[in-house]
């Protein structure tokens, strides 16, 4: 079976471009762990290195568990291309490698992962480029900071870790406007809860280590175009030789694995981070809950408008500050005291005391990272255990 694009979410995730029959019907896809590739004739291997031969060559530019991966994403968040990475960080290396030269310019919200905010002020900074952050919650900034150089509007939303959305078709509008490329870092949402690209993004980014393979076993990465020619060009040079972060052939059958209950899993992340983030909103401990979710939350109405449902990531400031966060971390017996995010179990992050341990509390400051901040993965466990756990903690908090 291979479902059209009319076909379920789910439908897809689970069949899209897998075919039985043509592998003596296996019903899971195999894994091809070759590193190359036999050539039927010396012709044919010099067409393959030409591109007038659409063969496999090298697994570092080609593999056929690693296409069926992409043609997999690219069909869910509806997409011409898609390109896996060795991680996250690979593929959002190589896609700014790519499409980025000496003398451009890249628009960045103000908050982002770190390992990005490092790889654009501290990496592609030392190469000529230069990087502008600005606070894109307001799109009209967008509009008034693009000039002559500027190539690229760089976002994630919801971002990590207050949960700010980005308006990705008003920026996109006004960044295609000026002929200006609009990346999003999907990673919080998946392609099941948000497609940036159909609200006119040209890249949609993916730390595959989270949600996607959702076990927290594995680290992968994905970038999506909207244009097939520029997945090419990241293939062929940020992928092939800029970075060389290719994906293992056995991880990509495991985020494919994963791929097949995204849906299911996600469902639940956002039902019980929905109840986590009421039981936060009304808890004495607590002084702001940032969750799309939430009525109060600034940015509802955009929540609603851009996202299917609102995620499984809740951040809060608890009141009491850094010791409040220190004793709410050591007074978790269910929830995992980790970063990372989207796996099975919950995760809780306090930056101050963990992360961003090394800044100091007016760096923190600067940075819009309060003493009593705490970032939660909601994972599957039994809502009720997840609830107790928190509440208990947030009691030991105020103490
Ligand atoms: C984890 C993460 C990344 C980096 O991905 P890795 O797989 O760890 O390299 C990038 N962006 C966001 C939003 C993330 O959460």
């Amino acid at each position: 079976m291979n479902p059209t694009r009319n076909s379920g979410f789910s439908t897809r995730a689970i069949h899209f471009g897998h075919d039985p029959a043509q592998h003596q019907g296996a019903l899971v896809p195999p894994i091809y762990s070759s590193a190359t590739y036999a050539f039927p004739d010396a012709a044919y291997g010099g067409r393959c290195f030409a591109g007038t031969e659409p063969g496999y060559f090298y697994s570092r530019v080609g593999n056929p568990t690693l296409a069926l991966l992409e043609g997999r994403l690219a069909n869910l968040e509806g997409g011409a291309g898609a390109v896996v990475f060795g991680s996250g960080m690979g593929a959002i290396s190589a896609t700014l490698w790519s499409m980025l030269k000496q003398g451009d310019e890249v628009l960045a919200d103000l908050t982002l992962y770190g390992c990005t905010f490092s790889l654009l002020n501290h990496g592609l900074t030392r190469f000529g480029i230069t990087v502008r952050h600005l606070d894109m919650t307001d799109p009209h900034q967008v509009a008034l900071a693009i000039g002559s150089n500027t190539r690229l509007v760089y976002c994630e939303s919801p971002a990590n870790p207050n949960m700010r959305l980005i308006d990705i078709a008003a920026v996109s509008a006004i960044a295609h406007q000026r002929g200006v490329a609009v990346v999003v870092d999907n990673t919080y949402c998946t392609p099941y809860l948000q497609q940036p690209l159909l609200l006119g993004a040209d890249v949609s980014l993916h730390s595959m280590t989270k949600y996607l393979g959702g076990h927290g076993d594995l680290m992968a990465g994905a970038a999506i175009f909207a244009d097939a020619e520029l997945a090419q060009q990241v293939r062929l040079t940020g992928l092939k030789d800029m970075t060389g972060a290719v994906l293992s052939a056995f991880d990509a059958h495991l985020v494919m694995r994963g791929l097949k209950t995204l849906a299911l899993r996600m469902d639940r992340h956002c039902n019980s981070a929905q109840q986590v983030a009421e039981l936060l909103l009304q808890h004495p401990a607590t002084d702001l809950v940032y969750f799309p979710g939430l009525p109060t939350f600034a940015q509802y109405a955009l929540a609603r408008r851009q996202m299917r449902q609102f995620g499984g990531m809740v951040a809060f400031e608890l009141k009491g500050g850094m010791a409040a966060g220190i004793r709410f971390m050591d007074a978790l017996q269910l929830v995992t005291r980790a970063v990372s995010l989207g796996d099975a179990e919950t995760l809780a992050q306090h930056p101050a005391s963990m992360t961003h341990a090394t800044y100091t509390a007016e760096q923190r400051a600067v940075h819009g990272i309060s003493e009593g901040l705490v970032r939660l993965s909601v994972g599957l466990e039994d809502p009720q255990d997840i609830l107790a756990d928190i509440r208990q903690a947030l009691d030991q908090a105020m103490k």
